[in-house]
């Protein structure tokens, strides 16, 4: 059945392929990084919690700042490295979630959440990994101000990239939660499935956190079976999203479906059951006789669910 020309081409991915460099090396060097802020080309996202700062523009508004753009809009709370873009410095500038909410009086900017951003495609798709890296990060800073081992005070070090007390002496590195994503085929079927939160009519894979001391497999068959009531078998692994909602890495994966008989735990989803190619193409390509849509490609599950269709999909 593959390729799907009907389907047109694959769409970038959201938040991924950054072009970021992260020049890990020079996190340590306040001398050089002092150097690459004080250069002109130096640029820094401004983030206030859930709301990122761009500059109005058409078609496509600008979240990258210069270093006295950025200073002049709010005070930094906190900034971190994210790396180098082209030789450039990329810094993400945390200012206060008040502060960036005042923001929305000004017209000349744009003050809105990422999933907005992203969803309406209302800044290149280019800027969406190093303002997920930088919202990411800036948010585990703003959890983390005190240790979580002794109380006191802990001070950003290392251009954002670790967090140190001075109380005693533990290092606090920022984290990332592991969520697995999963399509479950039964042949010619897939499973999917809708949480109360989703627009009403779209369709997605079910997904969920891997728990300590849980494998990646482990975790696709529990969250299948705990919220579908479906066994699974072979797990393959397809590919990974940085989602930072607030600091999550999806693992995409499609499953090999043993059972058939759904049993929807109705508190984490409204419903789940099958979908057949022909139902989900429909979907894919916003032609469902009923209006019913897969997420769209910034999410992950569009991919997952494309791969499916497209017979990407191997069991070995
Ligand atoms: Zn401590």
């Amino acid at each position: 059945m593959s390729p799907r020309p009907d389907l047109g081409p694959k769409p970038r991915l959201g938040y991924a392929d950054s072009r970021i460099e992260r020049a890990a090396e020079l996190r340590n060097d306040t001398t050089a990084l002092d150097k690459l802020a004080a250069d002109r080309r130096a640029g820094a996202y401004v983030i206030g919690g859930e709301l990122i700062v761009a500059k109005k523009a058409a078609p496509l508004s600008n979240p990258l700042f210069t270093m006295q753009g950025a200073s002049a809009l709010a005070p930094a709370m906190e900034t971190v490295f994210l790396g180098r873009a082209d030789g450039a410095a990329r810094f993400g500038v945390g200012i206060a979630p008040a502060a960036a909410e005042a923001l929305k009086t000004r017209g000349d900017l744009l003050v809105t959440d990422l999933r907005s951003i992203a969803m309406q495609g209302l800044v290149d798709a280019e800027h969406l990994p190093p303002i997920a890296e930088a919202k990411a990060v800036l948010h585990w800073h703003a959890r983390h101000r005190f240790c979580p081992n002794c109380g006191a005070p802990t001070q950003l070090v290392a251009g954002g990239w670790k967090r140190d007390c001075p109380a005693c002496k533990a290092e606090h590195f920022p984290r990332t939660d592991p969520v697995v994503i999963m399509l479950a085929v039964d042949g010619e079927r897939c499973l999917l499935g809708r949480s109360p939160r989703f627009v009403p009519s779209m369709w997605s894979c079910l997904a969920g956190f891997v728990e300590p001391g849980e494998s990646i497999e482990d975790a696709v068959h529990r969250e299948t079976l705990e919220e579908a009531g479906i066994a699974c078998g072979r797990v393959v692994y397809f590919r990974s999203q940085p989602w930072p909602f607030p600091t999550s890495l999806m693992i995409g994966c499609h499953a090999e479906a043993l059972g058939k008989d759904i049993v929807v735990d109705k508190t984490e989803l409204e419903d789940a059951r099958w979908f057949d190619r022909q139902e989900v193409t429909a979907m894919l390509a916003r032609k469902h006789p009923q209006g019913l849509t897969t997420p769209p490609p910034v999410a992950i599950a569009h991919h997952l669910i494309r791969a499916w269709i497209e017979d990407e999909v191997s069991f070995g």
